[in-house]
């Protein structure tokens, strides 16, 4: 007896969509399954071919929780995260107090979380100045990976220079651990700032001016050169141009292990978002150039770009201000899409570039739980992995407004975006977390960690 079986769906898969039924068993997936197959099930749910989709794993957000709660909170976060469709988060080690730099933070923060996160979660442990001897402890601890920037980070966390990026990268190498990285250079940056904060030139074509795209290719031409020496792992997080982003298809024909991700943010709007509509739109690295988008997909296309996430990096309304004396500089730099971010991009790929929708299967799916070790678990609607999924009407009319969010601060950059193809379900280890947008029973996330950590552990 299965506990529950889906009947008529269309099932997407990282490579089809086919008609079919789904059966679960003690919050698996027990079967995949012809039409015609119908297993008895306690409970049945017929779809009435609708899409079925994998839950998504959002492999970047910034839930902000212990520490800075004002902002987000894990509760709400990951309540939105349910409702969008995303059925795991990896949450970010800075923008906690304090940052997540050793193994003891790290489980006191794991400790504080049980019983608050709606979706399952996994944890990024810190890549600074200070925590080279911590790495081994944290990836024994379960870091699902470890994030680096190489610009200025803000108050609680430090950027490395590229000789520590080396060194950090060989230590990771030898623990299999896999390094995350916010590329602009430091240098570039700082300078550029530093030069218009002193010229009293602080509005938002100042800013933009102050984060060329240059800086993002420089950053990520010396982590491929690192990689390349080294070995070791990288993960460039949110690419936001296409030049950055043909530097890692480069290096990817050229066998290096790099992977990739990009937001939606990237694939929709540009400077003149920010320029004509506001701090909303600031984000780093910035909204880029009109057209770029355009050519950014080319890349999540030929699967370059192998992760969609929301960066989810939200703040209170009156941090978004520039009012300040440093002008658009002094505006929190940040979107909130982590419960937007699935139906984005599926009316992006499905409705707006007419691609097939394994697409989502893949990059927010798949891909991720392949790069972060938890593919086998997460990721797939095949036997044996955890039974996340979506239920996707994709006659669903939307619109994002600030009432259909959950999160603390319910405002977003994506507010006014309209499109069709809506998660009207979700499904976490068999049990539904939510339907038609209201929140079903408890917070029962799990805590996850890296499988590729849990066989060295045996
Ligand atoms: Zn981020």
């Amino acid at each position: 007896m299965m506990d529950l079986l889906v009947r008529n769906a269309r099932l997407v898969t990282v490579n089809e969509v086919k008609m079919g039924n789904l059966a679960v068993k003690d919050g698996r997936i027990a079967a995949v399954l012809p039409l015609a197959e119908m297993p008895d099930a306690l409970e049945t749910l017929d779809l009435q071919y609708k899409y079925l989709l994998p839950g998504a794993i959002d492999d970047h957000v910034h839930f902000n929780d212990p520490g800075y709660t004002w902002r987000e909170d894990f509760p709400h976060g990951s309540r939105a995260a349910a409702i969008g469709g995303v059925t795991t988060v990896f949450d970010m080690p800075m923008q906690n107090k304090p940052a997540v730099a050793d193994a003891a933070i790290f489980a006191q923060k794991k400790a504080g979380l049980q019983g608050r996160a709606y979706v399952d979660y996994a944890l990024w442990g810190a890549l600074i100045r200070t925590n080279a001897a911590a790495l081994a402890d944290l990836q024994a601890g379960g870091a699902i990976a470890f994030k680096c920037f190489m610009c200025d980070p803000g108050k609680d966390y430090t950027e490395l220079r590229l000789d520590e990026i080396e060194q950090r990268l060989q230590i990771l190498k030898k623990l299999h651990g896999l390094a995350g990285f916010h590329c602009e250079d430091y240098v570039m940056i700082r300078t550029g700032e530093a030069e218009r904060l002193a010229a009293g030139q602080i509005g938002r074509q100042d800013y933009l001016a102050a984060r060329p795209v240059e800086a993002e290719e420089k950053a990520v031409y010396d982590i491929l050169r690192l990689v390349e020496k080294t070995g070791g792992r990288a993960h460039i997080c949110h690419v936001s141009h296409p030049q950055v982003a043909e530097q890692i298809r480069r290096a990817k024909q050229r066998g290096l292990p790099v992977s990739a991700e990009t937001c939606m943010h990237y694939l929709l709007f540009s400077t003149q978002d920010l320029l004509e509509r506001g701090t909303a739109f600031k984000c780093s690295p910035p909204l880029r150039e009109p057209g770029a988008a355009e050519a950014l997909w080319e890349y999540v296309l030929d699967g370059t770009l192998d992760c969609i996430c929301s960066d989810h990096s939200p703040s209170a309304i009156e941090e978004k201000e520039e009012t300040g004396e440093k002008g658009t500089f002094g505006a929190w730099g940040g979107i909130s899409g982590v419960q937007s971010a699935v139906q984005l991009f599926w009316d992006f790929v499905v409705n707006k570039k007419q691609a097939s929708p394994v697409l989502l299967a893949r990059c927010m799916a798949a891909n991720p739980a392949g790069i972060f070790g938890l593919y086998g678990r997460k990721g797939a609607l095949q036997v044996g992995f955890d039974a996340d999924f979506i239920v996707m009407d994709a006659e669903q009319e939307w619109e994002i407004t600030p009432a259909s969010l959950q999160y603390l601060n319910p405002f977003s950059a994506f507010c006014g975006c309209r499109g069709k193809g809506l998660p009207v379900m979700t499904f976490l280890r068999g049990h539904r977390i939510c339907d038609h947008g209201r929140i079903c029973g408890p917070a029962e996330g799990q805590w996850l960690h890296s499988m590729e950590e849990s066989e060295e552990k045996r």
